[in-house]
């Protein structure tokens, strides 16, 4: 006997984008040695952990060292005081009522929507939109629920049996409703990698089709805290209804330069509702947390701690002003590339600018010359899903003076 694999991996494909990226940069740097690269692909925060999150966190980790205060396994759920303070700060103030247990701590909004879809069939059919972030889809692939990819073809670059809802500048990255019955929609909103996001109008479309067809949406408000326009929903269940049909996810990383700490939560309302085999329904967040307690043991306590000072006082002020920061670059980046006509968008509701590239360039080739020509590097759109083939992310993560250089250097080049 041998040992068999789960073959829906062989299925995957390779995660070459971020490799290729450090390939092609690596090979310009080792060339041009005296050449200074701005990286503006990167997904992840520059600024450092606030002074009262800091402050939080060592309190924490003292405690942990003080027999008295010690801390064991917590609940799988998240503690009390943070699934409290998420409740009271991040929802409340939306006119949205949650129960405690509705709210479940994790250690990523990566793991929660990608660990989301084991609790449902496999014969569920999934839709995504497209560009996407790549979890939704490998998760899906690796669970068996779609078939390969196609390699050629109008469906080049699509798998078989997944939807795909197709973002471009076309639709005004406002996807179209499905056409045909899926189960499960995934949304994010605001977008990565479009910036882009739906109004209230927009996405009550959505509710109301999950409504209609009892889908259930798998909505990811990881950048949330990046809004800034009004008409633009925080939360999916601002939308009245949603709590029978979503699941929302929420993150501290982007919002508060959690990446390397990891804390994040997943919202499973106690009216979300699906089915077994028999027509019986059965409740979604009892699975949930039924999967929790099983596979997942908790974020430690001084995270969590770190976690609920974001919504201090001082914590909230500092963590908006680094959101700010972040804001203000998307505004050095979104002006100036209008300013020698490039087509941009994102960046207004979201730290990601989605560049159309210029006389119909391909991705790649937009992000050699931006690389060779101006030595800084962007993110090529394909690599998020075909629909993104002819576009460019670049990120606001970096320092003020690292992009006003980058957009500098972009100004003198001709198009
Ligand atoms: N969801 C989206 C849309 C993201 O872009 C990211 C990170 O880039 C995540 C989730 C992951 O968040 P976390 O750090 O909480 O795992």
């Amino acid at each position: 006997m041998v040992v068999k694999i789960n073959e829906n991996y062989l299925l995957l494909q390779n995660s070459y984008l971020f490799a290729e990226i450090a390939k092609r940069v690596e090979k310009f740097q080792e060339e041009n040695p005296n050449k200074d690269i701005i990286k503006m692909g990167i997904g992840d925060v520059t600024k450092p952990l606030s002074p009262t999150v800091i402050k939080a966190f060592k309190d924490a980790v003292d405690e942990m060292g003080d027999p008295n205060h010690f801390m064991g396994y917590g609940p799988e759920q998240g503690y009390a005081f943070l699934q409290e303070a998420i409740i009271k700060h991040d929802f409340n103030p939306l006119g949205i009522d949650l129960d405690i247990d509705e709210v479940f701590v994790s250690d990523g909004a990566k793991c929660d929507t990608g660990n989301i879809q084991e609790i449902f069939s496999n014969d569920c059919v999934v839709a995504i939109t497209d560009p996407v972030y790549p979890v939704y889809v490998d998760t899906n692939v690796m669970a068996g629920r779609t078939g390969p990819i196609n390699e050629s073809g109008e469906d080049e670059g699509r798998y078989d049996g997944l939807v795909y809802l197709p973002c471009t500048e076309e639709n005004d990255f406002v996807p179209e409703l499905p056409k045909e019955d899926v189960d499960l929609i995934y949304l994010c909103f605001p977008n990565n990698p479009t910036g882009t996001t739906l109004n209230k109008d927009q996405l009550s479309k959505f509710v109301k089709y999950a409504q209609d067809n009892q889908a259930i949406i798998l909505f990811d408000a990881a950048y949330e805290k990046f809004i800034t326009e009004d008409d633009v929903p925080h939360s999916i269940y601002e939308i009245e209804g949603a709590k029978e049909v979503a699941i929302e996810f929420r993150s501290f990383s982007k919002t508060a330069g959690f990446t390397g700490t990891r804390c994040a939560y997943t919202v499973v309302p106690k009216e979300l509702k699906a089915y077994d085999s028999e027509g019986n329904k059965q409740s979604i967040n009892k699975l949930w947390n039924r999967r929790q307690t099983t596979k997942f043991n908790g974020v430690s306590y001084p995270v969590q701690r770190a976690a609920e000072a974001t919504f201090s006082e001082s914590g909230k002020k500092e963590t908006e002003e680094n959101i700010a920061y972040y804001m203000k670059n998307a505004e050095v980046i979104k002006n100036s590339l209008e300013k020698i006509g490039l087509k941009v968008y994102g960046g207004i509701n979201s730290p990601y600018i989605w560049i159309k590239t210029p006389n119909n360039m391909d991705s790649w080739d937009f992000f050699d010359l931006l690389l060779n020509e101006a030595n800084v590097v962007g993110t090529p759109g394909a690599g998020f899903g075909p629909s993104g083939e002819g576009y460019l992310r670049l990120t606001a993560f970096n320092t003020l003076e690292n992009t006003k250089e980058a957009m500098k250097r972009l100004s003198k080049l001709s198009f």
